[in-house]
């Protein structure tokens, strides 16, 4: 399943666009919206964040029939968000098939590079989000310096005797985003011999927020995997934010295990 194309294989690919990077990206946005889960809408959106780097990364969106609607994933949130939890630090580009919702909009002014990051369209190339998103409300009208994607590192205490899904979930919260509420939350997705995690993105106008659940559900989905093989699933957050009750209103729609949880101090 193709949803992560490293940078060397970028150029190799593009070299068919006559370099054109984002004309590349613009013929993969079928297979990106190819591994959407949409069983409410039936409107399959995929996206591709690229990387400061120029590695891309494939997002779709993602629905549950029977949880709440708040708990959707965007197909910009999902490709973002599987950037990071691959490592990417930076996005300089999105591509998407249908023009970003405004939901949207507000989760990418949280990334770092929001002052330049571009958007494209197949109809239409080259938008900056702040064409999308004029006179914005932003991280720095709170004073919040943090932005998603800048590593971090919080001074928060880790539990004692952890094994190691229950380690990679506390390592998820502990590099979380979370500038606002300090209610870091991070899950670990135990799927056969791998584990895959997710971080909680906060966002400056609070409701555009993604879960850390959500973060570990795309990444999963994005490796070719379902929630039917997850063994465990550990959720590792503070008391305060509401993460426990968030997490086990979709958990228990769509996961196959009982929530394991980690608190933190
Ligand atoms: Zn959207």
């Amino acid at each position: 399943m193709l949803s992560f194309i490293p940078k060397h294989e970028v150029q190799a690919r593009a070299a068919a666009f006559n370099g054109d990077k984002i004309a590349l990206a613009l013929s993969l946005l079928p297979e990106a919206a190819k591994l959407a889960v949409v069983p409410v809408s039936q409107f399959h959106v995929g996206a591709i964040a690229i990387d400061g780097e120029g590695n891309f990364y494939f997002g779709a969106n993602q629905e549950c029939a029977t949880a709440s609607m708040g708990q959707t994933v965007h197909a910009e949130q999902s490709a973002v968000s599987h950037a990071w939890q691959r490592g990417a630090t930076r996005i300089t580009d999105i591509v998407v098939n249908y023009t970003p919702c405004g939901h949207c909009r507000q989760f990418l002014n949280e990334l770092p590079d929001a002052g330049s990051l571009k958007i494209h369209l197949p109809h239409s190339r080259d938008n900056t989000l702040a064409s999308y998103l004029p006179d914005s409300f932003s991280p720095k009208d709170l004073n919040i310096p943090d932005r998603l994607l800048t590593p971090v590192q919080h001074a928060i205490r880790q539990p004692e005797n952890l094994d190691a899904a229950q380690q990679a979930a506390f390592a998820a919260a502990q590099t979380c985003h979370a500038p606002y509420s300090r209610a870091y939350a991070g899950i670990a997705l135990v799927a056969g011999n791998e584990i895959y995690t997710g971080r909680y993105a906060e966002n400056a106008a609070y409701n555009p927020t993604l879960p850390p659940l959500q973060v570990a559900i795309n990444l999963l989905r994005m490796s070719g995997h379902d929630t039917s093989e997850v063994t465990r699933a550990v959720l590792c957050c503070t008391r305060h934010g509401g993460h426990e009750a968030m997490t086990r209103a979709l958990w228990n729609e769509i996961g196959a295990c009982e929530l394991e949880i980690v608190w933190l101090d």
